[in-house]
């Protein structure tokens, strides 16, 4: 045995080797892709340039049609499919060219050589010319032919920062490469090795005929059939460089840094309404920009699946002098009174009031804050539904004093509102007229849970994501009489001429202008979309006609009218669990023996107020009705029990102020001898000057009772000079106490009163 080396093992070696050298170098592909945002309909809506700078997009396997792939084969790579990424015999031929003719030929490079080059761009020498060869072949045995024509596809050249099929063609035909006509693949096909002398836009007529020459030897290889290779060479060439498609940039920007390691990134806008919106948008701010109001913000939620179909960040997204570029939809501002039909269904929910429920609209003074109404006047007694549908300040801070404003902040917080979550410690009763910071974004979210039966979920933005109801932020029946209220039009902040405008939508909306006039708002919903609209100028910049009801009111129809013409007037159902009931007109309670006005209201059993009403009370008076009579001073004869209007001490000091005739009681007889004889009531409980701990996640009530006079029916009872309830002398009543010192005072019905004061702390144990 001479020869030790078996042919076999001779005609491994080569194997070998690639495999060893194989592991030293393993090949890298670290080419970056220029992020590209999708519609939900896949539609090109935006790129980005990569970190170097390339226009380099992704193409896809299903963008890549017959006609792309036999276009750049028959060029490039008759034999692609058959060599093992180098082809010998177009290298044996290019090395016999460049021996005889001394010039270089670059001919015998393959597709998958090409790719490699691509990859790692070297001078083109006989020693990388072997370097290439070797990465080819490491190229076919980790790819499939099919991924290495695709890598091609992505990276090959077309002249300045062009990198790609597909960034050509969308750059120059504003076209995505399946959608090419076999004159533009053919284009497409012959400029990556000449992309200087064949710069498309600038040399059309010179590419033009290359083009159709190329076209001629397709014919002659019989590669496409007669008629389109005729159409082809006849179909002009004005293809023209030009920028990369900028639709719905806010949400654009917003995903591509949200996903930063995806390609395509599919969203859920619809371009017709992201389209439809921006236009109305648009053409609605130049109508007012002389007005000094120059910014606006529109975001449509498609309510079943809760995806963004548009997404309008800006007026201009190109305009720098009044920020464009700023996303509107995600800035914090103060949201007026569209916190409000949240805070009424929350009272709904806690049995406090109904739509019918009377509530007095008359000055009030909250330990120093006393809110004002938008119109600086009062209403008197005026139902819930018709505060809420005319936006009503003092009604509101009074219903968010009775279910607590920590109640109130703690709901926002939970429905998302993650401005108010973090400033929750400083915020308080004017957190319902505006007195925090809200976005768009989460409004809409919460008037998207409006139009869901009160169930919210997080907005979706991509094209797969389906909605998941996480949260019930409103009962289902609480949330349908506050939708029922939003729908009304009988209100002052529908814009005048929609009055009678024929093309009213009809939506639920609510409208919001916030203090200084620096921000309108109006958040709609229907069956199908809830809407959401800011206007006003991103520098906060306050102009007297910026109103919620004025300006951005009329947006908001606009939109509706714009994105959902085929809109039916399909509308909520009533919850089984909604009632009607009658009540008295005069207090929304259920009717007492007196009450004689009935009317039709809402409630839910088992969770709506069902006390009886108290409208009137019987008052011992004489027979001409000139002083009245208490059990001790009432005379054997010559006296009547007469029913007399039961207001509440804030209305009576309203009608004595304004000097609004009332029914009144007559004066207490004078000669009644009990009112000098006894002192004022004592306060028994609680205890003066005391100090009360009470466990901060508790709301512990405190009892009020006192020891009154014999002759004295009711008494009053105040906490820190505000009237909080009226009970019979011997009656024991509760409140809430809030953290401090606390004045509690007790009248009766003789005028006499006494103070006490207590200190209450909220504290953790
Ligand atoms: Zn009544
Ligand atoms: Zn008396």
């Amino acid at each position: 045995m001479r020869n030790r080396y078996k042919p076999i093992t001779l005609i491994s070696l080569p194997f070998v080797a690639f495999f060893v050298l194989n592991t030293l170098f393993p090949l890298k592909i670290d080419k970056e892709y220029s992020p590209i945002i999708l519609s939900q309909k896949d539609e090109f809506m935006h790129s980005y340039l990569t970190a170097d700078d390339k226009w380099r997009m992704y193409t896809t396997l299903e963008e890549i049609t017959p006609t792309l792939k036999q276009a750049i084969l028959f060029k490039e790579d008759r034999f692609f499919y058959y060599h093992p990424g180098i082809n010998p015999i177009s290298i044996f031929r290019a090395l016999i060219y460049n021996v005889f003719t001394g010039r270089r030929t670059s001919g015998a490079s393959t597709i998958t050589m090409q790719v490699a080059r691509m990859l790692a761009p070297k001078e083109r020498t006989y020693g990388n010319k072997v370097v290439e060869m070797f990465r080819a072949l490491q190229l076919e045995w980790q790819f499939s032919k099919d991924e290495i024509f695709q890598l091609y596809l992505n990276l090959v050249p077309y002249g300045g920062n062009i990198e790609g099929v597909k960034s050509a063609a969308v750059l120059y035909f504003n076209k995505m490469p399946d959608h090419l006509s076999l004159a533009e693949t053919t284009t497409l096909a012959i400029i990556p090795n000449r992309p200087n002398s064949l710069r498309l836009g600038r040399y059309n007529g010179f590419v033009q005929q290359e083009r159709n020459k190329w076209l001629e030897r397709f014919r002659v290889a019989g590669l496409f059939n007669e008629e389109a290779i005729n159409d082809a060479i006849n179909e002009p060439l004005s293809a023209m460089r030009t920028g990369s498609p900028q639709k719905a940039p806010h949400l654009s920007l917003r995903l591509k840094n949200q996903f930063p390691s995806q390609i395509l990134i599919r969203s859920s806008v619809d371009m017709n309404i992201q389209t439809k919106t921006q236009a109305v948008l648009q053409q609605y701010i130049r109508q007012i920009y002389h007005r000094q109001i120059k910014n606006a913000v529109a975001l449509v939620v498609d309510n079943a699946t809760l995806q963004v179909k548009a997404y309008v960040g800006s007026a201009d997204y190109h305009n720098p002098e009044d920020a464009g570029q700023v996303d509107g939809i995600r800035a914090i501002r103060s949201p007026g009174s569209t916190l409000k039909p949240f805070l009424y269904g929350l009272a709904i929910d806690q049995g406090l009031i109904t739509p019918k429920t009377k509530i007095a609209d008359v000055p009030v003074n909250f330990r120093g804050y006393q809110p004002q109404n938008y119109e600086e006047k009062f209403n008197g007694q005026v139902t819930i539904e018709y505060a809420l549908a005319h936006s009503l300040n003092i009604p509101a801070v009074k219903v968010l004093d009775q279910i607590q404003p920590y109640v109130f902040i703690q709901e926002l917080s939970k429905a998302g509102f993650a401005q108010i979550e973090k400033d929750k410690g400083h915020l308080g009763l004017s957190t319902v007229l505006g007195g925090c910071g809200v976005s768009l974004e989460e409004l809409t979210v919460l008037y998207s849970a409006f139009a869901n039966g009160g169930k919210k979920g997080k907005l979706n933005f991509l094209k797969t994501d389906t909605a998941s109801f996480t949260q019930n932020i409103l009962t289902k029946e609480a949330n349908y009489m506050i939708a029922e209220v939003l729908t009304s039009v009988v209100r002052p902040d529908l814009p005048a001429h929609w009055q009678e405008a024929q093309n009213l939508p009809k939506v639920a909306w609510k409208t919001g202008t916030s203090y200084g006039r620096r921000d309108a708002w109006s958040i709609g919903f229907n069956k199908k979309y809830t809407v959401g609209v800011w206007v006003g100028n991103f520098s906060g910049h306050g102009v007297q006609e910026l109103t919620g009801a004025g300006v951005a009111a009329p947006l908001l129809f606009k939109i509706f009218n714009a994105v959902d013409q085929e809109s039916s007037k399909d509308w909520f159902a009533m919850p089984k669990g909604v009632n009607f009931r009658y009540v008295c007109s005069e207090s929304g309670l259920t009717q007492s023996d007196f009450c004689n006005q009935e009317i039709i209201d809402y409630y839910i059993p088992g969770v709506s107020d069902y006390r009886n009403c108290l409208h009137s009370k019987f008052i011992y008076v004489s027979a001409d009705s000139s002083k009245s009579y208490c059990q001790t001073c009432l005379p054997e004869n010559g006296y009547v029990k007469a029913l007399y209007p039961n207001y509440a001490a804030d209305l009576l000091d309203y009608f004595e102020t304004e000097k609004i005739n009332y029914v009144k009681i007559p004066s207490h007889d004078e000669t009644c001898e009990r009112v000098f004889v006894e002192g004022a009531p004592k306060i028994t409980s609680p205890v003066n000057r005391l100090e009360y701990l009470v466990d901060k996640t508790d709301s512990l009530q405190i009892m009020l009772s006192c020891q009154a006079a014999n002759n004295v029916d009711r008494v009053f009872w105040y906490i820190n000079d505000r009237f909080h309830e009226s009970a019979s002398a011997n009656e024991n009543i509760y409140f809430t106490p809030k953290e401090g010192e606390i004045k509690i005072s007790c009248a009766d019905d003789k005028g006499r009163h006494s103070d006490i004061k207590i200190d209450v702390k909220r504290i953790s144990f």
